[in-house]
């Protein structure tokens, strides 16, 4: 393991994030489990990019067939893109039915962004202040994480992200209120520098911002700010999409809001690298007439085979349902945990992306989260933090996630926080 990890730091640079303090070393998967070089056995409850579960045989099937038979540049006419694109649009309401194929969810948001620019002709856009939305030159102005070479530019404005425990505005019902708030106050500003409003861009979900419990509606006076500014609404499904929070199959149905342009990545071809953008006609035809547009690879017949087959998986073997049967079952299996370990202050989530907020003397426990998920890498079970401070426990598994694999994953946090907290 030594001489991979210091061959990885000299040819991939020493900053090349890895899990754990161990970090694992993988040979293979299937379902929701992992093996690595030594034969040791995994139980994944993080990556949500093998949605349908790891090397699933029909999407494995998909892309050997299509690679066999053609794969080439996305400018010839092929069928693939074509089916692939038809069914997936069918997926969304509010006339979003174009699409533009790219190969990650930065690309998405960076089309996002653009096309945002071209329908409105203003530059200014509105995120939340806890947020990732991917790494192009563009999309990193909107990270919260690190500050870009030369500092933020003055076209990205931020409204307070809510949050569970520290709720912006004093109470979880008030933040809305606050968010809202935030959003004016961002209009005001990018209409005083020049900038106008293009586009408020948020996850629907608010993943990266630590997955607090919204209601419907919560964005709605936000979104009536922002469009009465001439701006669009963008959601980043990146994260909650492909009906992984079980009760719908996109976050923004959940929130009950209407985005004018919705960016897709990560889970959407089971680990091949496709992304996309849905949008409606007349903002598609804006950006190909504002920019020149190609993707060599966005599209491509494997890439629209991988992406069909998902499509199809999740149908045949009811995964959105799934999600939110086990879902549901494993959030009460963390509450029962909760009446036993007093530092578990908050059980939440929906369908298969959920978590425990850990708290301890009346502050956020980064350190004893983090611990935590050592020693439950250590017990084989992999997991991850989300939120402000890193102190909550970030459960986003596989939809092929089952009630035995959720019973296996309780009781393994039990004897983490046993021996941990
Ligand atoms: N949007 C969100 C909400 C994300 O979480 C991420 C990645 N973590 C991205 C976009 C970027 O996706 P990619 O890494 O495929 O570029």
């Amino acid at each position: 393991m030594a001489d991979v990890l210091t061959r990885r730091a000299r040819l991939l640079g020493p900053h090349m994030t890895t899990f754990y303090r161990e970090p694992v070393h993988l040979a293979r998967g299937e379902g929701t489990y992992l093996w690595d070089t030594d034969g040791r056995k995994y139980l994944d409850c993080y990556n949500n990019v093998p949605h349908v579960g790891h090397c699933h045989p029909r999407v494995v099937e998909a892309i050997a067939t299509q690679a066999a038979t053609l794969n080439t540049h996305t400018r010839y006419v092929h069928d693939g893109i074509l089916e692939y694109g038809e069914a997936l649009t069918a997926k969304f309401d509010h006339d979003l039915d174009s699409m533009v194929m790219v190969c990650s969810g930065s690309e998405a948001n960076d089309v996002a962004l653009r096309m945002a620019q071209a329908m409105t002709g203003k530059t200014g856009v509105i995120t939340t202040d806890n947020t990732y939305h991917g790494n192009t030159a563009a999309v990193s102005q909107l990270n919260t994480s690190k500050v870009p070479i030369g500092g933020f530019q003055d076209h990205v404005k931020r409204a307070p992200a809510p949050d569970n425990m520290m709720p912006p505005g004093g109470t979880r019902e008030g933040q809305a209120k606050a968010f809202a708030e935030g959003v004016k106050t961002a209009i005001a500003e990018l209409e005083a520098n020049g900038h106008g409003v293009s586009a408020l861009i948020v996850c629907p979900y608010f993943a990266n911002e630590g997955f607090p419990t919204l209601e419907e509606g919560f964005l709605d006076d936000a979104i009536a700010l922002v469009r009465a500014a001439g701006g669009i609404i963008i959601a980043d499904e990146v994260q909650p999409g492909f009906g992984r929070i079980g009760s719908h199959w996109w976050g923004h149905q959940k929130l009950n809001f209407a985005p004018d342009i919705v960016t897709l990545g990560k889970p959407m071809a089971n680990g091949h690298p496709v992304a996309a953008v849905i949008t409606r006609p007349e903002i598609l035809t804006a950006f190909q007439e504002g920019f020149k547009y190609f993707n060599t690879f966005g599209g491509n017949p494997v890439s629209a085979a991988a992406a069909m087959a998902v499509l199809n998986v999740i149908e045949d073997e009811n995964l959105v349902e799934n999600a939110k049967d086990v879902g549901a079952y494993a959030v009460g299996l963390l509450k029962e945990l909760q009446t036993r370990y007093d530092v578990i202050a908050d059980v939440r989530g929906s369908g298969l992306f959920f978590g425990a907020e850990l708290w301890r003397d009346g502050k956020p426990a980064t350190a004893l989260c983090d611990a935590m998920v050592e020693e439950m890498r250590n017990r084989g079970v992999l997991l991850h933090t989300e939120g402000r401070f890193d102190n909550t426990l970030k459960i986003r598994p596989p939809c092929a996630f089952g009630r035995a694999d959720a019973d296996l994953l309780a009781e393994t946090l039990d004897a983490a926080f046993g021996a941990v907290a």
